[in-house]
């Protein structure tokens, strides 16, 4: 049956002035038509369906992060330290998105992140533990106990590029009861291994001719630079979607600096360790100290995307588009973890921030981000359909394998930690540099961020197709094939959108059971 005579604008205009249809998000947002200057929550505003005539699997989510980098899949983990770090970063680039590197770590740390994450190949370990001969079986078990592996690498200063010396496996330690024996006295030297630069296949013939568990790679002077794991090689597939270089292949990989003369240095070490964008990370971007460092990007790094922010009014976003980024965060007081707006008394409604930003941003071609706040693939379509190229997440990737830390178990739970970057906590890692100007001062620290914890939520390599789906299904229900064709109809008027009452968020959630369970996947 053809259904393409079934269109939006066959409507009755009447039936559509009257509402009938839900309203236009100039009719939501703009003061003619909300002069009570109301703000709205990704949960304030329902999308209204439109007519589908396409399968789900046709929504297209392609997207600019920056003028210059499109993703498949429109999803960037937070600059935080319990968000993203190498792990994390490859494998939202493996999976189609981008990781943006933390800093609160020295410079030497950050620009290793991210050379680990450029140097990245599939299948290989860049990061595997490994001891010195002087350290003991007991240590080996240690690493069992918690990485939950024993095969490890002995070399000289028992770090990953450094001389390999010998192998300790599983078999080596299996009979010793004394934990204080050195590993120099059972550690195999007589290493299988394989060659800097040889493929996943060629490793995989070695690892089966050999009959081992691991493959350590070495570079011509003998350092290890990375290990292959039997276990691993089922797991080593194509990655389709993922974030790479046009040039070399590399995936992409996102890094944060601040706004202090020595981000200059930073963002120099970081240029130097192959970092594709950086993100200048400030809750308020519109600052001298901010366009400065905008301009000396990209004046000294030409090459670089640099994305400001944050920022949250047409103002700000107008004075960082000036001094020339290449993309703006939007979301200022709104994350999981956030007290800003209660400590400082300013920021914006999300809703209402990413709406008003993406709408003045496009005039300029400039690609936003929305940054905090998204707690379900809901918000992250909302997020879309309001304009936004792409969305940042904190809470809701802290919980994945791939995030840095340890989980633990409370309550019968298990779960990680996750914090804010001004909480107490993070300050006293480092961050409070940012916080504190002057000798003499009497420091005192001003928290904009809680410290807390998040459920297990798996591994990315499920999380993130289940994200993808999710959001699909939203715009597929929403009648729109993909961000274009959204924005299309979000500034035509035929993106209809409601506010919701409070009790049409609670009707709009579950309600009226006595106990259930939630399974996302
Ligand atoms: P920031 O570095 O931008 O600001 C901290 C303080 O340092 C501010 O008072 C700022 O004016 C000052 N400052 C910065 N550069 C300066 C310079 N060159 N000379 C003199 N003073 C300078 O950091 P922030 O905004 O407090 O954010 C810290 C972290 O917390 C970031 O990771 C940020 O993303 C996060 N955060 C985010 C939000 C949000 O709503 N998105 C809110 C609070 C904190
Ligand atoms: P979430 O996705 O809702 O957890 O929010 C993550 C976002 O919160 C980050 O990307 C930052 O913009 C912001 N953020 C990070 N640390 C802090 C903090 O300490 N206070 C306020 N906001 C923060």
């Amino acid at each position: 049956m053809d259904w393409s005579h079934v269109k939006v604008t066959a409507l009755d205009q009447a039936t559509r002035d009257e509402g009938g249809d839900g309203r236009s998000a100039k009719d939501v947002f703009h003061a003619t038509s909300n002069p009570g200057c109301v703000a709205f929550t990704y949960e304030d505003i329902i999308l209204m369906p439109g007519h589908i005539n396409f399968p789900v699997h046709e929504v297209d989510l392609t997207s600019q992060l920056t003028k210059k980098i499109k993703l498949k899949a429109p999803f960037v983990s937070s600059p935080m330290d319990t968000v993203t770090e190498s792990n994390m970063a490859i494998n939202m680039a493996l999976q189609g998105g981008i990781g943006i590197i933390h800093s609160n770590m020295t410079i030497e740390e950050q620009a290793s992140e991210v050379n680990k994450v450029k140097k990245f190949k599939n299948g290989f370990i860049t990061d595997p533990a490994c001891l010195k001969p002087e350290n003991t079986v007991g240590d080996v078990i240690e690493i069992k106990k918690t990485l939950g592996y024993s095969g490890i690498p002995i070399t000289t200063d028992g770090k990953i590029g450094s001389k390999l010396l010998g192998f300790v496996s599983a078999r080596d330690i299996d009979f010793i009861d004394e934990p204080t024996t050195p590993l120099s006295t059972v550690m195999t030297t007589d290493v299988v291994t394989g060659t800097e630069g040889c493929s996943l296949e060629e490793a995989n013939q070695i690892l089966r001719g050999s009959k081992k568990g691991k493959l350590p790679i070495v570079d011509p002077n003998g350092n290890i630079v990375s290990l292959i794991a039997r276990t691993d090689l089922h797991k080593a597939r194509d990655y389709p979607n993922a974030s790479r270089e046009q040039k070399n292949k590399q995936l992409l990989v996102g890094a944060s600096i601040g706004t202090r003369p020595a981000d200059k240095d930073r963002a120099k070490a970081l240029v130097d360790a192959g970092v594709d964008v950086i993100v200048i990370d400030s809750s308020q971007g519109d600052s001298v100290f901010q366009l400065d460092m905008v301009q000396y990007l990209k004046k000294t790094h030409p090459d670089l995307e640099v994305i400001g922010g944050n920022c949250v009014t047409c103002s700000q976003a107008l004075h960082l588009i000036e001094a020339g980024v290449d993309g703006l965060r939007v979301g200022m007081g709104i994350g999981s973890i956030c007290t800003t707006q209660e400590v400082c008394a300013v920021g914006r409604a999300q809703g209402s921030a990413v709406y008003h930003v993406a709408r003045f941003a496009r005039k300029f071609g400039v690609p936003i981000l929305a940054d905090g706040g998204i707690q379900s693939t809901g918000h992250i379509t909302k997020a879309l359909c309001l304009g936004a190229s792409c969305v940042m997440m904190g809470s809701m990737l802290a919980g994945t394998e791939e995030a840095p830390g340890e989980y633990f178990f409370q309550d019968g739970v298990r779960l990680k930690r996750y914090r804010g970057m001004g909480s107490i906590e993070a300050m006293s890692k480092g961050s409070e540099k940012r916080y504190v100007w002057g000798d003499d001062a009497i420091q005192v620290k001003v928290a904009q961020g809680v410290s807390g914890s998040v459920v297990d939520k798996g591994t990315l390599r499920r999380y993130i197709p289940y994200l993808c789906q999710g959001v699909r299904h939203g715009m597929q229900d929403a009648g729109v094939k993909g961000l274009d064709m959204a924005w299309e109809r979000l500034y035509s008027g035929d993106l209809r959108f409601e506010i919701r009452s409070p009790a049409a968020q609670k009707e709009g959630g579950v309600h009226s059971l006595h106990n259930y369970s939630k399974r996302l996947y």
